[in-house]
């Protein structure tokens, strides 16, 4: 099939090349974010991949269907970023890669963790100034702390059992209780006690509407002074402007952060010559005590194998017998 790839970038033609050789799909590259004043630069394409920071709403759906679309191909497991409610009623299978590599976001957010926790960001940049002193760099042992994790699904389990090796006292919040992470010990609370009893909180969970703004001035309130955050999930599970308050007054002790509410029109571009004009970022970006890298938990090399090799399939798939196994249902 021909394919318009939104939102391109050298990594990614490198993965979907070679393993196109398997499936021999006409694929075509398109630098620019998907939008409404971008949609159109699709010519004779049948299936339109697209990346977690662009937009298909009702608007960019419907130019795609009127264009001879047939498949939305997502090259993420997230989805909100897509008009569900619109690409049904264009009946416009929108297809993903619901599991690529756990592993590579959970290690990510217990990287993120670690350097945090014992400064190892600013350990770096201080003995390459001549600087060997240790003070303020002290940090705590996770050891016997409490974890309180958000969303025991696939990364939020195995971000579970790497802290379950620290040491760590596991409790979770999920809509759907796991028994699996049960047996191993972890406790399932509500989400006002994991927020008043967690050391250090992961957020696991997908945006939604219950999910947005998850932290917020009154959850923050919970919790207890100093408290560690991580979020590698999706920057609006937190209101930045409420943790920025927090961090301020020391109510959280430690940000740690994949994802931000705003993330679309900055991460994964280099903007170190430009002033940047968001002012809720530039201020995370001054404190000492948090950490931003720009949305790259699920970058390593085994997830990019593995999206590059689902998303093709689920395309040869819908070619060869209409079927589509990794459809996203409203
Ligand atoms: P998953 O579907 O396996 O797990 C999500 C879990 O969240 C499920 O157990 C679900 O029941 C739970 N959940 C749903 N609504 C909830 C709510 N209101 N409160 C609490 N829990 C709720 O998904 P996953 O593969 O573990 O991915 C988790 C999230 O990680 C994704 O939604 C995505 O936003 C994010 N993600 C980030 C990156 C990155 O590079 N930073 C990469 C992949 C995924």
């Amino acid at each position: 099939m021909k394919i318009a790839f939104f939102n391109t970038k050298t990594y990614d033609q490198k993965y979907f090349d070679s393993i196109n050789k398997e499936h021999g799909h006409e694929l075509h590259y398109i630098p620019s974010h998907l939008n409404s004043e971008t949609a159109h630069l699709i010519q004779d394409e049948e299936v339109v991949c697209a990346f977690i920071n662009d937009s298909l709403n009702a608007e960019v759906l419907t130019t795609l269907k009127n264009k001879g679309v047939k498949l939305i191909a997502l090259r993420s497991a997230g989805f909100n970023h897509v008009d569900l409610v619109a690409a049904k009623s264009l009946d416009l299978p929108v297809v993903r890669v619901p599991t690529y590599s756990p592993y590579a976001v959970a290690e990510h957010a217990v990287g993120l963790l670690l350097c945090l926790n014992r400064k190892i960001h600013r350990a770096f940049n201080r003995v390459r100034e001549g600087d060997f002193s240790l003070h303020n760099l002290m940090g705590f042992d996770l050891h016997g702390k409490t974890i309180g994790v958000v969303g025991t699904g696939k990364i939020g389990q195995t971000f579970i059992n790497i802290m379950l090796g620290f040491g760590c006292k596991i409790i979770a919040y999920d809509i759907c209780v796991d028994e699996e992470c049960q047996e191993k010990g972890v406790e399932y609370v509500t989400l006002d006690s994991l927020f008043a009893q967690a050391n250090i909180i992961s957020l696991h969970c997908p945006l939604n509407e219950a999910t947005h703004h998850l932290i917020n001035q009154d959850s923050l309130n919970l919790m207890q002074d100093g408290v560690t955050i991580i979020n590698t999930s999706r920057g609006k599970l937190i209101d930045t402007k409420a943790v920025i308050q927090a961090l301020k007054r020391g109510k959280v002790g430690l940000l740690g952060l994949d994802v931000y509410e705003e993330e679309e029109a900055i991460f994964f571009e280099d903007f170190s010559s430009s002033v940047i004009q968001d002012d809720q970022l530039s201020r995370l970006l001054t404190f000492p005590n948090v950490i931003v890298t720009s949305h790259q938990a699920f970058f390593t090399e085994e997830a990019m194998q593995k999206i590059a090799g689902v998303t093709l399939s689920n395309i040869t798939e819908f070619a060869n017998s209409g079927l589509i196994q990794n459809q996203v249902s409203l």
